[in-house]
């Protein structure tokens, strides 16, 4: 357990992030090798870039990067920003219906005249590596299997490497977005906690914060969440990542979470940069695994079965 938990000089201890995708993306390399001779191939990761929006371009350049140091293979589409709806469509019925494509992600948000919720919806649910479409998002209400959305299934995923069993535990979501606030509450659900998802329209919001073993702010908003809104020793996992003005004219990343003063009040805490951020990815790697033991009729590799991923 203690092995992604850093000492911070003040009362919460980090939660490294880093080091606990560094665990899974290892696992996923184990992985990945044993399901090879079955495949007759490395597992494949296809990533979709539609435009050229520079947030995008570095999370792409990352996922490319992990899922090659994982030994996958990775299958890259850059499409310009003008690329119709229906050559999109067209390209993601091609992914579905390669069978040496295990996983497919389409790298959101996408331009304008594109619809997102359509676009998603197209993939093969069972190469839906980000567990967005609406049949693993149904799988998840049931508790059946599918395949879990990567940011949501890191911050549950280090809660446990925290905590250990969450049984029982009081959770607060702040955030109810389909990518990240609803998913996690579900996840923490299915660990058996008692979970409130908070939004925009809560009442009361510090005082419900206030009663939470593990709060997750997943917002967008930085340094929303005070430290008086966090019960003396509860977990922090700080999904927001917002560019703020930093000294010499810089900028910097920072979370949701008052994070200097919340590291005297939490007992845990993850940072941002290095907390859920790096998980992310690690999930994606390790649904893009799943994904291909599952399409090949294999079992899941014990490496990966170990870690526990929700
Ligand atoms: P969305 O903008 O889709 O959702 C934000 C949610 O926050 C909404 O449900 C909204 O409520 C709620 N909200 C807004 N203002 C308040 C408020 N004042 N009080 C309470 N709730 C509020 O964002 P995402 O879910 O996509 O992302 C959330 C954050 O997580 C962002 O900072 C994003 O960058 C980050 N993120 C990080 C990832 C990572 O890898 N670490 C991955 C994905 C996202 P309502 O529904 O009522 O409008």
């Amino acid at each position: 357990m203690s092995h992604i938990l850093k000492d911070s000089g003040a009362r919460a201890q980090l939660i490294d992030g880093k080091a606990g995708a560094a665990l899974v993306d290892a696992a996923v390399k184990v992985a990945a090798a044993e399901l090879t001779p079955a495949l007759g191939r490395t597992p494949a990761l296809a990533v979709v870039l539609v435009g050229d929006d520079p947030a995008s371009q570095v999370y792409v350049r990352n996922k490319i990067r992990r899922t090659e140091a994982a030994g996958m293979t990775s299958i890259e589409h850059r499409l310009p920003a003008d690329t119709s709806r229906d050559t999109l469509l067209r390209l993601i019925e091609q992914l579905n219906n390669d069978d040496a494509v295990d996983g497919i992600l389409v790298q959101l948000p996408l331009p304008d005249h594109l619809n997102a919720a359509e676009i998603v919806e197209a993939i093969d649910p069972f190469k839906d590596v980000d567990g967005l479409t609406a049949h693993n998002a149904g799988a998840l209400v049931q508790g059946a299997t599918g395949l879990r959305a990567c940011t949501p299934s890191g911050c549950v995923w280090l809660a446990k490497q925290a905590l250990g069993d969450l049984t029982g535990k009081s959770v607060v979501v702040i955030g109810r977005s389909i990518l990240v606030g609803k998913p996690a509450a579900l996840l923490f659900l299915a660990e058996n906690c008692t979970v409130t998802l908070a939004h925009s329209r809560t009442r009361n919001l510090a005082e419900i914060c206030a009663k939470a073993d593990i709060l997750v702010p997943a917002v967008g908003r930085p340094h929303m969440v005070k430290a008086s809104w966090i019960k003396p020793g509860a977990t922090v996992i700080d999904v927001g990542i917002n560019r703020i003005d930093a000294e010499g004219g810089k900028s910097r990343l920072t979370g949701d979470v008052d994070f200097d003063q919340a590291l005297k009040v939490a007992d845990q805490i993850t940072p941002v940069p290095g907390g859920v951020g790096p998980m992310t990815i690690a999930i994606l790697l390790a649904n893009t695994c799943t994904a291909a033991a599952r399409r090949a009729g294999q079992p899941l590799p014990a490496a990966l079965a170990e870690l526990d991923l929700p």
